[in-house]
C-alpha cells in the first residue's frame, strides 16, 4: 500500500491475491488493510492537505502535468498489468491509460481557472467576495471495470482544487491503482498527497465515513453500495459524488445510418465485454428496418474474437469474475424461458475453461418483463426489441430508475433534438456511442448517481464556496 510516501504492509502482516480473470491464476498479492491502516492513510492525508492546499496553482498545475508524463512514460507497463488483473484487450487497455492520463492534463490546466466572483453590494460600505477553496481530505472509492480512469477521474480535478486523498481501489484491480501511485511518486506529488489503501472495503468505509476530516467521498461503483455510503455519509454531513448504476438504451431511427448504427452498439455494448455503466443495455431499433438491423448486427458481432486480452487478436476478453458470469448466464437463461431468440453467442466459451468468456450474444424477441430489461447486465449481451415512434421509445426508454447514459441514431435534426430533450439521462450520445472525455461533464440522473465527473464541473465537487462581505 502507498500510505504518506512510504510503500508498507498490512498492520497484520496479512495479504489478498490479485488473480487473472483470463485463467483463474495468480499474478500477485497486495497488503490486506483494514481500520488501522485507514485511519493512517487519513492522518498522511489530513497532515498533507494544509501545504498542498497552500501551493499556488500553477505548482499543483506543474506537478499534475509532470504525473500525467510519468503515466504515459509507462504506459504500456501499466496497461499490461491492466489486462493480467482485469481481463480487457491490451488495445482497450491502453486506450483507458490514454483516457485516465486525459484527466491530469486537462485539470492541470483547470487548476488555474478557479475563479471567485465579486458581487455588487446593498450597502455604498459593503464590499462582497466570492472565493472558492478545497473541501479538504477527500476519500475515493472506485471500481474493477475501469482501474485506472475511475481513479485519475476523481484526482486530477480533486488535487487540481488543493484537496488531498486517500483511495480504496475494487479488490479485484489494485495493481493499476499501485502502478499510477508509483508514477505520482515518481512524480513529485509530496507525500501524503495520495494514499492507497488495499483490503476490506467495509472496514476501509466505515473508518472513512465516520472520520469528520474526510469532507468529501467521491465513488463509483453500484447503486446498492453508492446508497450505503451516501447512508453513512450523512452522519458528518460529507459531500457526495456517485457515478452508479446504469441501464442504457440505445434507439436506432429507420432513417439512421444502419452501419454507423450498428458500429455503435458493437462500440457500445461490447467494449470492456459490457462492463461498462455506459454501455447499451437495451437497444430498440424501429420496425421498419429491425430484420434489416439484426442481420448486419449479427454479422458484425461474428467477427468479434474472445481471448485473453494480452493476445492481440482479442477483442473481446473474459468477465471480471465467477458472480459476473453467473449474472450474465441467468439473464440469457431468463430470456430464453421467456421467448427470447439467441441470434448469435449465448454460451460459455467452451476453450477457455478456467476463465470466464462469455460468447457476444445477441437476442431479440425481447419482452420489456425479463430481467435483462429490468438490470444491468454488465456482460456482452445485446437484447435487441422493436418500436413504432418516437413518443413511444421514450417513454419506454425512460421507464427506468436508472439515468446515466442514453443514445439515439437518426440522421432527422428534429428526432435528436425531441430525443435529447426529452430522455431523462445525464449523458446522451447522437450518432456516437463513445461520449466520454475529460471536458465533458460525466454523470446521471436519477439512481445512476450524484454530482459529475470531468469539465469545469468536475473541480466544482471538490470546492467550497465562501462568501465574503466586507464593511469599508
Ligand atoms: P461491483 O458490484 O461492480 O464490484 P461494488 O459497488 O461492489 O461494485 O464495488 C465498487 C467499489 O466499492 C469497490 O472498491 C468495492 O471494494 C467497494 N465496496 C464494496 N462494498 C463496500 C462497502 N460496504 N464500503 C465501502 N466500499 C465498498
Amino acid at each position: 500500500m502507498y500510505i504518506n510516501g512510504e510503500w508498507v504492509k498490512a498492520l497484520s502482516g496479512d495479504s489478498f491475491p490479485v488473480t487473472n480473470p483470463a485463467n483463474g491464476q495468480q499474478i500477485g498479492a497486495v497488503p490486506n488493510g483494514g481500520s488501522e491502516e485507514a485511519k493512517l492513510a487519513v492522518d498522511a492525508a489530513a497532515d498533507a492537505f494544509p501545504q498542498w492546499a497552500a501551493k499556488t496553482a500553477e505548482e499543483r498545475s506543474h506537478l499534475l502535468r509532470k504525473w500525467y508524463e510519468c503515466i504515459l512514460d509507462n504506459k504500456n507497463e501499466i496497461a499490461e498489468t491492466l489486462v493480467l488483473e482485469q481481463g480487457k484487450p491490451l488495445k482497450e487497455a491502453l486506450g483507458e491509460i490514454t483516457y485516465a492520463a486525459s484527466f491530469l492534463l486537462w485539470y492541470s490546466e483547470e487548476a488555474k481557472r478557479v475563479y471567485g466572483e465579486t458581487i455588487p453590494a446593498s450597502a455604498p460600505d459593503k464590499r462582497i467576495f466570492v472565493v472558492k477553496q478545497p473541501v479538504g481530505v477527500v476519500a475515493a472509492i472506485t471500481p474493477w471495470n475501469f482501474p485506472a480512469a475511475m481513479i485519475t477521474r476523481k484526482l486530477a480535478p480533486a488535487l487540481a482544487a488543493g484537496c488531498t486523498a486517500v483511495v480504496k481501489p475494487a479488490e479485484q484491480t489494485p495493481l493499476t491503482a499501485l502502478k499510477l501511485a508509483e508514477a505520482a511518486e515518481r512524480a513529485g506529488i509530496p507525500k501524503g498527497v495520495i494514499n492507497i489503501v488495499t483490503g476490506n472495503p467495509e472496514e476501509i468505509g466505515e473508518v472513512w465515513l465516520g472520520d469528520s476530516r474526510v469532507r468529501k467521498i467521491t465513488f463509483t461503483g453500484s447503486t446498492e453500495v453508492g446508497k450505503l455510503l451516501m447512508r453513512g455519509a450523512a452522519n458528518t454531513v460529507k459531500k457526495v459524488s456517485l457515478e452508479l448504476g446504469g441501464h442504457a438504451p440505445f434507439i436506432v431511427f429507420a432513417d439512421a445510418d444502419i452501419d454507423k448504427a450498428v458500429e455503435g452498439v458493437i462500440q457500445s455494448k461490447f467494449r470492456n465485454s459490457g462492463q461498462t455503466c455506459v454501455c447499451a443495455n437495451r437497444v430498440y431499433v424501429q420496425a421498419p428496418i429491425i430484420e434489416k438491423f439484426v442481420a448486419k448486427l449479427r454479422e458484425e458481432t461474428k467477427k468479434l474474437t474472445v481471448g485473453d486480452g494480452l493476445d492481440p487478436a482479442t477483442t473481446i476478453g473474459p468477465l471480471i469474475d465467477e458472480a459476473a458470469y453467473r449474472k450474465v448466464e441467468s439473464h440469457i437463461e431468463d430470456a430464453i424461458t421467456r421467448g427470447g431468440q439467441i441470434e448469435c453467442g449465448g454460451k460459455r466459451v467452451s476453450a477457455y475453461e478456467d476463465g470466464y468468456f462469455v460468447e457476444p450474444t445477441i437476442i431479440s424477441g425481447v419482452t420489456d418483463d425479463m430481467k435483462i430489461m429490468q438490470e444491468e447486465t454488465f456482460g456482452p449481451v445485446a437484447p435487441v426489441l422493436s418500436f413504432s415512434d418516437v413518443e413511444e421509445v421514450i417513454r419506454r426508454a425512460n421507464n427506468s430508475p436508472f439515468g446515466l447514459a442514453a443514445y439515439a441514431f437518426t440522421e432527422n435534426l428534429k428526432t435528436a433534438i425531441t430525443v435529447y430533450e426529452q430522455l431523462e439521462y445525464g449523458i446522451v450520445g447522437i450518432n456516437d456511442a463513445l461520449p466520454s472525455v475529460a471536458q465533458a461533464p460525466f454523470g446521471g440522473y436519477k439512481e445512476s448517481g450524484l454530482g459529475r465527473e470531468g469539465g469545469h464541473h468536475g473541480i466544482e465537487e471538490f470546492l467550497e464556496t465562501k462568501y465574503v462581505s466586507i464593511r469599508i
